[in-house]
């Protein structure tokens, strides 16, 4: 469910009508909902109310430092990637001792600027990567906390590009290993073991495999809470989002109309299916969710350029482009993009929805059915406020786009659109050239 719904014509999000936020700001401007957010982070909460559970929200999915502060004031810690994140979360005005830090490449820098902070643990992926950490931190003189990731080796039923707990995917250690990657750790003098962990995937859209995963990881927890001092199990993150029906996913009405048997996951189902498993376990449960909590509480704005009339073909050209949003080109993703004037007296058309970009894999959606639309009007993708932003570039010399935070009638602008002066400065041509 979420807080983007049509009042008379016009899409509103929360109680701000997104056409005073596209006139004010320009386009491409991506919008977040404050109060989807809260919503998603206390109902996965609530659905997991069995169990002792911390949510380290994964911010790659969406990461300025607004996002964050809101994330920090719910109650959450995060799930962080690089020492950029981690810059990220001290920015945010928010604490470090809470999250954990993951990766399979992270440098002596990034380690050592985690052990200053006081991070809660890293997330070990390799032999090599042990040995690195229990160096710096040796040198620092502290005691580096960390968990293993354990690839459990089930399949996510995801997009290939996504799946991450398969044998033969680059991260984790395999579960056969996993004793022994401990026993190791245990040897290590600057080392201290805190816990088990697992991501299997993003966009899984069947609890299934999460069920398959946390069966396989749950017996080796309990064995190693024998001998080492493990204090948590985290699950990971790769609840999925819906993409299809976005808009109409917003209502409780929807949600109850969906057959039993297909109905996409909750975070009420997720909690009951994996509750009974892990708490005989008896041990702190982390989670690190990204796309859940953000995916569907953002929308990308967007304003026609074109309609243009090709051999048998509509294009509808507009002002984002696959620099803005890259999960169509990269994933093959849907996203549902509606009008944000909605006029059921217009015809629809069918179109390839596309951006200015010279690539034909900057295409948002082909032969889309849409509410017939004109130079300068308005539309908006959904569930955009995952992977969006983050993931976007500067490709053709365009400004990174603008962001903008709801929270009920009101919004703030929580990243000015980039400049050209901006984009440029620091960039130098050398005196031979001169
Ligand atoms: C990306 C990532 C997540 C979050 O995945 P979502 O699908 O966005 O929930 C969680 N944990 C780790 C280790 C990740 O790399």
């Amino acid at each position: 469910m979420h807080h983007f719904a049509y009042t008379g014509s016009n899409l509103h999000c929360e109680s701000v009508d997104l056409a005073a936020v596209a006139q004010l700001y320009g386009t491409p401007t991506y919008v977040y909902s404050a109060a989807t957010i809260a919503d998603n982070y206390n109902r996965l909460m609530q659905g997991l109310h069995g169990l002792d559970v911390r949510v380290c929200y994964a911010m790659k999915a969406n990461s300025n430092i607004a996002v964050l502060r809101h994330f920090a004031n719910l109650g959450a810690g995060f799930d962080l990637v690089s020492g950029g994140e981690l810059r990220r979360v001290l920015a945010a005005g928010a604490d470090v001792t809470g999250s954990v830090f993951a990766g399979v490449g992270k440098s002596e820098a990034e380690i050592r600027l985690a052990l200053e902070s006081r991070i809660h643990a890293f997330h070990v992926e390799s032999e090599p990567e042990l040995v690195r950490i229990n160096h710096v931190a040796g040198k620092l003189g502290v005691k580096a906390p960390i968990a293993f990731r354990i690839n459990p080796d089930v399949d996510a039923h995801t997009h290939a590009k996504v799946t991450t707990g398969k044998a033969g995917n680059k991260f984790g250690i395999p579960l056969a290993k996993a004793e022994a990657a401990y026993a190791a750790a245990a040897k290590c003098p600057n080392i201290a073991i805190r816990g088990v962990q697992m991501h299997i995937g993003s966009q899984l859209t069947s609890i299934t495999p999460f069920g398959e995963a946390v069966e396989k990881l749950v017996p080796l927890a309990a064995e190693l809470k024998q001998r080492h001092n493990i204090e948590y199990f985290s699950i990971g993150g790769g609840i999925g989002i819906i993409y299809k029906d976005a808009l109409a996913s917003g209502s409780r009405e929807w949600w109850t109309s969906q057959p039993e048997a297909t109905r996409p996951i909750t975070p009420e189902a997720y909690g009951a299916a994996l509750t009974p498993l892990l708490k005989p376990l008896g041990l702190k449960i982390l989670l690190e969710p990204g796309r859940f909590l953000v995916g569907n509480a953002g929308v990308l704005l967007s304003q026609v350029e074109y309609l243009k009339r090709g051999q048998g073909k509509n294009f509808l050209i507009l002002d984002a482009a696959m620099n803005d949003l890259v999960r169509p080109a990269m994933y093959d993703s849907f996203h549902q993009i509606v009008p944000l004037r909605r006029d059921t007296t217009r015809p629809a058309i069918t179109a390839d929805i596309v951006g200015p970009v010279c690539e034909s894999g900057d295409c948002f959606a082909k032969d889309r059915d849409i509410q017939q639309l004109s130079e300068g009007e308005h539309v908006a993708f959904m569930s955009a406020g995952a992977y969006g932003c983050t993931m976007a570039s500067r490709y053709n010399s365009r400004c990174m786009p603008a962001e903008v935070l709801v929270h009920g009638a009101t919004f703030d602008l929580i990243k000015a659109r980039e400049t050209f002066d901006d984009q440029i400065a620091s960039e130098n041509i050398p005196a031979f050239l001169k």
